[in-house]
């Protein structure tokens, strides 16, 4: 029996519900891997695991990773792999991640996917990883990326145009004045979907090869998306 099928099985006989493993969530910018992971991780009690807020904490908190990161951020382009990579291992190695975690928006290279699979494969125990991508078209995208306004206070996510805040400017809960992420303009949207098409494209190849992918259609309701989500992850897992 594989180790993955171990696993399986474990989960089988100990009544829970199955381990989920390792989860990628890849998909452009503004596609809601971010809502989702935190929808999975309600579910699944496993960690989400989000290199843009890891990046973004270490910019606040002015580490070395931060203030190299603050400048390849703001243009909307990618921290190299080599900082990346170590800042996901060092999270790795927290227990919680031990019957799987949410990876969002990472491997965003295919430098990225070798290091995770490399690393993967020195494990004798657990699950594969899976990925899935979450699709949205363009137009719908850079509405939800311009729009998008967070409270700085208690973390909600607004957007201007679909999902407002009942006084413009301001949160809903705690009247915090709303802020906007710095590579959230236009400009560097298109940075970033441009650095997406052509270093993250190759990944989503990368794992549809090792029949590891699935697509969902993130133009939905919240709730139908995590389904999808559940339901491929569970079709990938069998
Ligand atoms: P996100 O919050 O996922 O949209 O990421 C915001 C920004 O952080 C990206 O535009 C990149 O500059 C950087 N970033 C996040 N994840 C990665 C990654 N896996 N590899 C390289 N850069 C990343």
């Amino acid at each position: 029996m594989s180790s993955s099928e171990v696993a399986v099985e474990q989960g089988r006989e100990s009544g829970l519900k199955p381990i989920p493993g390792p989860i990628l969530l890849l998909g452009a910018p503004g596609v809601g891997k971010g809502t989702q992971a935190k929808e999975l991780v309600k579910l699944w009690g496993i960690p989400q695991i989000s290199t843009g807020d890891l990046l973004r904490a270490n910019v606040g908190q002015g580490t070395s990773l931060g203030r190299v990161a603050k400048e390849i951020m703001g243009r909307g382009e990618l921290v190299p792999d080599s900082l990346v990579d170590e800042m996901v291992a060092v999270r790795l190695q927290q227990p919680d991640t031990a019957n799987g975690y949410i990876l969002d928006g990472f491997p965003r290279t295919l430098g990225q996917a070798g290091w995770l699979d490399g690393r993967l494969a020195k494990q004798t125990q657990g699950l594969p990883v899976v990925a899935v991508s979450i699709q949205v078209d363009y137009n719908q995208l850079l509405r939800r990326i311009t729009g998008r306004r967070n409270c700085p206070v208690c973390q909600r996510i607004y957007n201007v145009y679909s999902h407002p805040p009942q006084q413009a400017g301001f949160c809903d809960v705690d009247g915090a004045a709303l802020a906007q992420r710095a590579d959230d303009t236009e400009q560097v949207f298109k940075e970033r979907m441009r650095a997406y098409s052509s270093m993250t494209a190759p990944v989503v190849d990368h794992y549809r090869e090792l029949g590891r992918f699935a697509e969902v259609d993130g133009d939905r309701p919240i709730e139908l998306i995590a389904s999808g989500i559940v339901d491929a992850v569970e079709r990938l897992r069998k």
